[in-house]
């Protein structure tokens, strides 16, 4: 029988994950509501356990980066509102119909489109306020009137998304001001032509920590709803305790000696000073632990540090036991996480390889069992 927790496997903390959506709540203004960002698989957490999760707290609208995530969460039960913040290709405009999924509508040209498929769709309007990503832009106002005056779309929402939000320099908050302003413009423009009842979003996790005092109609918190941050110096505005969420743990498959002057790994790129014990792990870069970590970084076994030797392999890598005690085959290792008084978070893993920890956690991979607790 399949044991969960028998290769390598995640291990999620849910009350955690309830307690950071709460200070998320308690930060915003009332009358903003979460709408959760659960793409990539819920940043590698697993989108349906996390959704599942979120709505005990009353929290019924998330949002996806592709109509497949979102017909995963149809097909498991959500039925709130579900934001699709990427592209869809026209071809699959009838599964956007069939699952009552909110297309983003990425231009105006974009809108013709679905506008001309004869499909009803739902959408909400993408506004380029300077990231220059998605988005009709702010000053074309003419092109966002017509837009909700096309007759198969229900437009019921516009949003923009803050580039430079998590930046402390004075350059990066005029910008992020200069966007806010560019899109209550465009609010105040839609209602002056008579448009209203629709809602309005801007803020993903930085956006929220630093900018707590805006208020609309939703918050697309990603990233920090997991309990981390982006980058490991990152500093935010706001005063949040934020839990981590996940844990990455694998077996330790063998352990064995490395003499002085041996060497170990493909490329044989570890070369061992003195005797030590080494052991293999089973987890490897095809699990999503990055490549770039080898021969760097760490991972902890009974409360000890075990140092990343030689080359990280597509399902297996090595670390150094010799300093780490008694360590056999069989035990536990923490790749992300705390063991004893040690802590691994997502963003030293990420710093470690030269990223940050939203990349680490999206890739982590699909043979990984996550698991609730
Ligand atoms: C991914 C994403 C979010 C969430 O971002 P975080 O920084 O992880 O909170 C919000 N809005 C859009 C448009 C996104 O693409």
């Amino acid at each position: 029988m399949m044991d969960a927790k028998g290769r390598a496997w995640i291990e999620l903390d849910i009350e955690n994950l309830k307690h950071n959506a709460q200070q998320f709540q308690l930060l915003l203004p009332k009358d903003c509501t979460l709408m959760p960002a659960v793409k990539a698989n819920a940043y590698g957490h697993g989108a349906v356990l996390v959704s599942k999760a979120l709505q005990k707290l009353g929290i019924r609208d998330f949002c996806v980066a592709c109509a497949e995530e979102g017909i995963e969460l149809r097909k498991a039960g959500i039925q709130g509102e579900i934001l699709v913040l990427g592209y869809t290709n026209p071809s699959q405009f009838g599964e956007l119909e069939e699952y009552g999924l909110t297309q983003t509508i990425v231009d105006g040209a974009y809108a013709h489109k679905m506008q001309q498929s004869g499909k009803k769709l739902k959408a909400h309007i993408g506004i380029d306020t300077g990231m220059h990503r998605l988005g009709e832009r702010w000053d074309n106002i003419p092109e966002v009137l017509k837009i909700f005056r096309m007759t198969n779309l229900e437009v019921t929402g516009i949003y923009s998304h803050l580039c430079v939000s998590d930046g402390m320099s004075q350059e990066e908050q005029m910008y992020t001001l200069e966007q806010i302003r560019r899109f209550e413009t465009v609010i105040e423009e839609l209602h002056r032509n008579g448009i209203s009842g629709f809602c309005c979003h801007l803020q993903g996790s930085y956006g929220i920590l630093n900018y707590s005092q805006l208020c609309f109609d939703y918050a697309r918190a990603g990233i920090a709803l997991y309990g981390i941050l982006s980058g490991k110096e990152d500093k935010v505005n706001a005063l949040v305790d934020l839990r981590p969420v996940l844990t990455l743990k694998a077996r330790v498959q063998t352990v064995r000696m490395l003499y002085q002057g041996e060497a170990a790994g493909y490329g044989l790129s570890y070369h061992a000073a003195k005797d030590q014990k080494i052991g293999a792990l089973s987890i490897g870069y095809a699990d999503g632990v990055p490549r770039s970590l080898s021969n760097c970084g760490y991972v902890l076994c009974n409360g000890k540090k075990a140092p990343i030797i030689g080359r990280i392999c597509m399902d297996q890598m090595l670390a150094d036991f010799t300093e780490a005690g008694e360590v056999q085959a069989g035990d536990e290792v923490v790749l992300i996480g705390k063991s004893g008084t040690h802590e691994i978070r997502a963003e030293d893993m990420a710093q470690w390889a030269g990223t940050i920890s939203n990349e680490i956690l999206s890739r982590l991979g699909s043979r990984l069992e996550r698991i609730a607790q």
